[in-house]
């Protein structure tokens, strides 16, 4: 039986949990065992998901308690969240976060530096790159000011100790990412301003203005050889999962233009996990993450670990959590994440394809290698 329970996972794509001192009634817990934003899925239909009934029961199994969901989470809330969550990450064998600056930074979540210092994992940055341009959009009166201004800092996330950028324009126009004239993109700069000047915010979801910053940002990325993630497939209701295949971005991958830009799609692109493990075969610096659809495809996840490593080349294939908020969102990543894979690699041990050692050697580079490659590589 393979076990990699000794390999540290090196979770490279996970946001902030909820601070200590932040409420948590039951109904918001419950809350975060979907990725639906709607209150009646929150509440009528998460308890009927496989995600919820096997979730607490593994829980129960962790905290030592009934295997009922208000047992879990009392047993939850009679320790220190710190407890908690460096319980689980610890039980996980996970030791270094990758964090986006921006993801999740409301008024509810940890700051990065208040994650390092307050928990026992590493935790390194990553730019999120629309919601930095926002910051910009309001603060520069010209469209001239705001490329300038963007372009110096996205130069500069480097020295500023971000290891790499990551774009959420699947979240905000879709994939089908075009090229957009200089001309073009100040015109929609123009036309967004006085609504953003009357609202003193914006919301970056102007195709020529969204698609017009990330071929900046890889511009720059190319430049700096610096890795760049993509949310792509399943997400939240913000996302029109039409335009969230990778196969959209074929042009930027064909175009010869960010050939040392290492693109790191996420989510596993599922349902579009094949696609994605096509492009991941086909093109050098294209990167497979497995990420949300573990945890939150539950049984399916062994079944797409199979998708994933049936064509595409086992140096390209990055396991991450994609938690957010709570501890336990992260150990059942962790914990079915790793299951699933020693599972599948089982399997094919059995079937004769790889050997005892390659099935190691592929468990080890999913979990930990191949990210200490591209982020650091
Ligand atoms: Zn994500």
């Amino acid at each position: 039986m393979i076990d990699l329970s000794n390999i540290p996972i090196i979770d490279h794509h996970a946001h902030a949990l909820v601070r200590a001192d932040v409420p948590m009634p039951f109904e918001k817990w419950q809350g975060y065992f979907t990725e639906s934003p709607n209150a009646l899925v929150k509440q009528r239909d998460v308890p009927h998901t496989i995600m919820w009934q096997w979730g607490m029961r593994e829980l129960a199994g962790y905290l030592d308690c009934e295997p009922t969901a208000e047992a879990v989470y009392a047993a939850r809330n009679a320790m220190p969240l710190t407890t908690l969550a460096n319980g689980m990450w610890e039980d996980t064998h996970s030791e270094t976060l990758i964090l986006d600056y921006y993801g999740f930074a409301t008024h509810e979540n940890y700051t990065l530096e208040a994650m390092a210092a307050n928990f026992n994992q590493k935790i390194e940055k990553l730019l999120r790159i629309e919601t930095y341009a926002q910051d910009i959009f309001m603060q520069e009166a010209t469209f001239d000011g705001f490329l300038d201004a963007l372009i110096a800092g996205l130069e500069g996330a480097r020295a500023s100790g971000h290891i790499g950028f990551k774009s959420i324009v699947a979240y905000r126009t879709g994939l089908d990412i075009g090229w957009v004239s200089r001309d073009e993109a100040a015109h929609a700069f123009a036309a967004l301003k006085p609504e953003a000047e009357r609202a003193g915010k914006i919301r970056l979801a102007d195709k020529t203005l969204n698609d017009f910053l990330v071929v900046t940002a890889l511009e720059i990325a190319e430049r700096q050889s610096l890795p760049f993630q993509f949310h792509t497939g399943l997400g939240d209701t913000d996302l029109d999962m039409r335009t969230a295949n990778p196969l959209h971005m074929r042009p930027l991958f064909q175009s010869g233009r960010f050939d040392h830009v290492r693109f790191v799609l996420l989510h596993g692109s599922y349902p579009y996990t094949r696609d994605l493990g096509y492009l991941a075969a086909m093109y050098p610096n294209i990167y497979m993450d497995i990420s949300l659809a573990i945890p939150f495809i539950t049984i399916q996840i062994p079944q797409m670990i199979r998708e994933a490593l049936g064509l595409t080349p086992i140096n390209k294939i990055l396991y991450s959590s994609d938690a957010f908020s709570l501890p336990e969102i992260y150990w059942l990543a962790n914990r079915w994440g790793r299951a699933a894979l020693e599972k599948v690699l089982d399997e094919i041990v059995d079937a004769g394809a790889l050997t005892e050692a390659q099935a190691y050697d592929a468990g080890e580079r999913i979990l930990n290698r191949n990210i200490r490659e591209v982020y650091w590589g």
